[in-house]
Formats: structure tokens, C-alpha cells, sequence
């Protein structure tokens, strides 16, 4: 019997494959007396084998997608695995006690852990002992006979399935053979929706319950444009789906001639198209999409990539990596914005009650915890600034005070490297995000002081809303549209033009095909999205008349009071459909 769902339409695309379930299974087991303890230990054996064979394959394929040093983690598992002493321990356990193999391995790898663990101020051994607990689930799975999930283990055309998926599982997710996810939770902001735009994955987040209803090996049809999930789907839903995803490979052909073109409205007005990217890698795509800059560059990716916080030097090579790929195009490079859904394992901050408004962003590179990490990042940043046009972006400024100590921090290792006889640009802009809803009010005092305002609009609904943009049971707030988001936007954009400044924006709104007539008629100046967004935002501006829709945001502005009423007045305005 098919199932249908609904989920939120996180990234476009459609998609027919089986299912992969990318959820932890049961590794309970009972713990029985055994006669045969030889064929115990042969059961380990057999599973020590065939843990070491998956994460050899493991490792290769993670060397190939996130390089040597991110494989070093299964080279530590692959230690434990061959540790003699501890698999000596595990078989006399399993003697001495006349105990199955799982009992035994239980027992001495628990030891084990807990005797590493209390090496307290020792992190080294606190990263033994989480090795040896991801060794022993793995083991433990071929004993018990279930498999033990990995994205990177994919091997055939898939439609990933998970409770949620947090931005590193997504970014393992080879594009070839996963066509598309599905979750239980999650919305279309959150971070792994953004990446599966970039990698131009098809996503369905927020359905509930996929987990419980899907099997492995389950046939799905996921449309991530209309957000519906077919389970088990009839040949005639089957060719429903495919032709979908034939119209819109289609429709993305007819975009993609507009690859080289400018971007202008029917008047002959310029926008400039910009991408979001999360490594230099993405650049590749920002380039075959035609955007005209690169205008956010969330470089958060980086630490979250590594296994601890990249050098000075690596930092250089990836923003001289970008800006040299983009060729003398402007690029905006965010600082750290670390906090919220996105954490460093290796940087220990204290657990929060509510992350998105804790110790996040700039406030941890200003603070004193922060400070030598956000001096290098600025120092890779102004080194790395001759090879190409760089734009320096702070996130998550709430007071002016709180830029003017970053830029502080700026001028300081700018002076410093000059000193030192090291070449900088001279034409970099510093500017920041405006995703708090209290640098949105004072952006008129705000412009005085940045070269150039980007707002961020995935976090300032958030704030604006007071509505998690993680959680689907409150996403009906999560309203771009809203006349007072559309009120905070437009006072920002008319404050940093009365400065003689421009503002642009790379959150997710930017892309979105309602919002941007309404963007273009308060005059914002660049639009930056997910590269996969350029092409049919170009195309939806040549059709815009900017004067036309100044007056559509002129009223939605001042004649509407619900997002609905906005939604209808742009009907009005858009005739060309
Ligand atoms: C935003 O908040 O709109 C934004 C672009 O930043 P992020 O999505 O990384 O929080
Ligand atoms: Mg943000």
C-alpha cells in the first residue's frame, strides 16, 4: 500500500529510489551462558573482521571526500581494533565467564572506557574512550547482525532517510548516489536544507514520523518542490514523479541560458546575483550558475571540517582558493559564526538552553575565549586579501559597541601585518549581518560606521518571530512575508542608502521567487542565495518592472497587515504568469 506524506519543500528536485535508513539501530542483546567458548571467540573474531573491513572502506572514501586529515578519526578506530591487549581481555572474559561474545566485549570495552574517562584533564584519553565506544557499536552490530548506518557507505541511488541530519552527515552524502532526504524534523532554513540546495540534492524536512514508516529498501518518490513523499509508490505514481522531474530538468535547461547574462529587470535595471557558499569547493558552482559574486561565504565550514581549528595557514589557502576563483568578483567572507545548529566538537563550550541566542557568532570572537581564533582568521583573511576583492562580514552583531570592537580587532592585526611587510589590499569592506531584529531598528546609526549592510533574513525571522527555524510545529511563523519582517528589511535597506551604502541579503530569502519582487521594489541591491537560485531568479527579474514593483512594496508595506494580504497584492502585481 502506498503512503503519503507531507513535508516542507526544502530543496528542488525530485526523486524515485529505495530508501537508505540513516537511523541508529537496536544494539541491545542478552547476555547468555555458553558451553562452546571457542565458538564465541570465533564470533568475535569474525566480527572484529568485518568491522575492520567497513571502516577500511570507510576511511578511503572519507579520504577521498573530506581529505587525509579528517580520515585520521578511523585510523584511531582501526588501533582499537587491533589492540591485542584488549581483544586479549575480551576472549579471557569470554572464557572465564562462560559468557557470549557481546557480554564480553561489553564488559572490557566498558572498562575500558570508564577507566579513560576518568583520566579527567586528559583529552587525548577522552577521544580514546569515544573511540572505543564507536568501535564497540560497530562491532557489536556484526555480532547482533544489524548494519550500522553511514552516509558514506552509499553505494546505489538512494533517498536517505533520518530523524534529522546535522550539517557534517549531509555534507558525506555523495550527490551521485544520494538523489534525495527526507527527515522528520528540520525546516527549510536550517542548515542541512541550505547545503542540500548547494549540492543540489532534493530535501523533504519536517514530516514527523518518515523514520517509522520507511524501511530499508523501501520505494520512494520525493518531490522536494512540492514537499510530498510517496511510500511504496503505485507504476502510475511512479511516472507522475519521473515526469515532474523531467519538467523541471526542463525548465532548469531554459535557465540555464541566461548563464552569461546580465541580470537586469524588463526596465533595464541592474541587480546583482550573488551565491552562498560553505567551502571553496562550492565555488565551482557559483561559477557554473553564473552569479556575479560570492556573497556570503559561511566559513564556519572550515573549523567544522577539521579536526581542529584550521592554522592561519589553511585558512589563507581556502580564501585565497575562493577569491582567486572567483577572478576579481567580490567576495563576502563571514567570520566564524559558530553556535546554534552548527558545533565544533573539539572547541568546548558549555551546553546552553537555548543556542541560537547564547554564546554564539562574534560574540565568541570578541570575547577573550575567542579572541586568538578570530585574529587568525583575520590575519588569513587580510593576507589573503590581494587575490581578489574582499568583503569582511561580522555575524550576529547586536550593538554597535559589539562592531566596533571587531573592527577594532581588525585595524589592530591590519596595522600589525603592514608593519610586518606584508601586502593587504586596500579596498577591502567591512560591513555586517543584520539578523537581529535590534540592528535592524538601528540601522540607520549602523550605517554611519559599515561599508555595507547583508541581511541575514534566516535568523532575523527567527528573532523576529521568536520561532525556532529548526522546528516544524511553529514554521506557520516563519513568515518572509510578513509586513513586519518586510518593514525591518525595507528600514534597513533606505538606512544604508541615505549613507550612501549598500545592502544586500544571503539568507534564504533572497532566492526565494515571492520575496524577490517585493526586494526589488524596496530597492535592495544584491541578492545572495544558493548558486542552484541564481538562474531563476535572473530570469524572474527580466520579467520584473521596477517601478511597478516599487509601488507593490510600497503598499505591502503600508497597506498590508497579514503576510495573506501581502501574498494577494502581489498577485495583482505579477501578470505575467
Ligand atoms: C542568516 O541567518 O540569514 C544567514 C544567512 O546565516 P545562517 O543561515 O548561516 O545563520
Ligand atoms: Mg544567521
Amino acid at each position: 500500500m502506498t503512503e503519503m506524506l507531507k513535508g516542507i519543500a526544502a530543496s528542488d528536485g525530485v526523486a524515485v529510489a529505495k530508501a537508505y535508513l540513516l537511523v541508529q539501530p537496536d544494539l541491545s542483546f542478552e547476555t547468555v551462558s555458553v558451553e562452546d567458548t571457542n565458538a564465541e571467540e570465533a564470533r568475535l573474531d569474525v566480527a572484529l573482521e568485518a568491522a575492520q573491513n567497513e571502516l577500511s572502506v570507510i576511511r578511503e572514501k572519507a579520504v577521498d571526500s573530506l581529505g587525509e586529515e579528517a580520515a585520521q578519526v578511523f585510523d584511531a578506530h582501526l588501533m582499537v581494533l587491533a589492540d591485542p591487549e584488549m581483544i586479549g581481555q575480551i576472549k579471557e572474559t569470554i572464557r572465564a565467564k562462560k559468557t557470549n561474545a557481546e557480554a564480553g566485549l561489553k564488559e572490557v570495552t566498558d572498562m575500558f572506557i570508564t577507566l579513560f574517562e576518568n583520566m579527567d584533564d586528559n583529552p587525548y584519553m577522552q577521544e580514546r574512550a569515544a573511540d572505543i565506544r564507536d568501535v564497540t557499536k560497530r562491532v557489536l552490530s556484526h555480532l547482533i547482525g544489524v548494519r550500522l548506518p553511514n552516509p558514506a557507505m552509499i553505494d546505489e541511488e538512494s533517498v536517505v532517510i533520518a530523524h534529522d541530519l546535522t550539517p557534517s552527515d549531509t555534507a558525506q552524502l555523495d550527490r551521485n548516489f544520494v538523489k534525495a532526504f527526507v527527515t522528520n524534523i528540520g525546516g527549510r532554513t536550517s542548515h542541512s536544507a541550505i547545503m542540500a540546495r548547494t549540492l543540489e540534492i532534493a530535501a523533504v524536512l519536517g514530516t514527523n514520523n518518515i523514520t517509522e514508516l520507511v524501511k530499508d529498501g523501501d520505494l520512494l518518490a520525493v518531490n522536494g518542490i512540492t514537499g510530498d513523499v510517496l511510500i511504496n509508490p503505485s507504476p502510475e505514481q511512479i511516472e507522475e514523479f519521473k515526469a515532474a522531474g523531467q519538467a523541471y530538468a526542463k525548465q532548469k535547461a531554459e535557465w540555464e541560458l541566461l548563464k552569461d547574462a546580465q541580470t537586469v529587470t524588463a526596465d533595464g535595471k541592474h541587480f546583482e546575483l550573488a551565491a552562498n557558499i560553505g567551502t571553496p569547493k562550492d565555488v565551482e558552482g557559483v561559477n557554473a550558475n553564473g552569479a556575479e559574486a560570492v556573497g556570503l561565504y559561511r566559513t564556519e565550514f572550515l573549523y567544522m571540517d577539521s579536526q581542529d581549528f584550521p592554522t592561519e595557514d589553511e585558512q589563507y589557502e581556502a580564501y585565497k582558493a575562493v577569491l582567486e576563483g572567483m577572478n576579481g568578483k567580490p567576495v563576502v567572507v563571514r567570520t566564524m559564526d559558530i553556535g546554534g545548529d552548527k558545533e565544533l566538537p573539539y572547541f568546548d563550550l558549555p551546553k546552553e538552553m537555548n543556542p541560537f541566542l547564547g554564546f554564539r557568532a562574534l560574540r565568541i570572537s570578541i570575547s577573550e575565549t575567542g579572541d586568538a581564533m578570530f585574529r587568525t582568521q583575520l590575519r588569513a583573511l587580510l593576507r589573503a586579501s590581494v587575490h581578489g576583492q574582499l568583503r569582511i562580514m561580522f555575524p550576529m552583531v547586536a550593538l554597535l559597541t559589539e562592531f566596533r570592537k571587531a573592527k577594532a580587532v581588525y585595524e589592530e592585526e591590519k596595522a600589525k601585518l603592514l608593519a610586518e611587510g606584508v601586502a593587504v589590499a586596500d579596498n577591502i569592506q567591512v560591513g555586517i549581518m543584520i539578523e537581529i531584529p535590534a540592528a535592524a531598528m538601528l540601522a540607520d546609526q549602523f550605517a554611519k560606521e559599515v561599508d555595507f549592510f547583508s541581511i541575514g533574513t534566516n535568523d532575523l525571522i527567527q528573532y523576529t518571530m521568536a520561532a525556532d527555524r529548526m522546528n516544524e510545529q511553529v514554521s506557520y511563523l516563519y513568515q518572509p512575508y510578513n509586513p513586519s519582517i518586510l518593514r525591518l528589511i525595507n528600514n534597513v535597506i533606505k538606512a544604508a542608502h541615505k549613507e550612501g551604502k549598500w545592502a544586500g541579503m544571503c539568507g534564504e530569502m533572497a532566492g526565494d521567487q515571492t520575496a524577490v519582487p517585493l526586494l526589488v521594489g524596496m530597492g535592495l541591491d544584491e541578492f545572495s542565495m544558493s548558486a542552484t537560485s541564481v538562474l531563476r531568479t535572473r530570469s524572474l527579474m527580466k520579467k520584473l518592472d521596477t517601478k511597478k514593483m516599487q509601488e507593490l512594496a510600497e503598499r505591502a508595506l503600508t497597506e498590508c497587515a497579514t503576510m495573506e494580504e501581502v501574498l494577494e497584492l502581489e498577485k495583482e502585481y505579477l501578470d505575467f504568469d
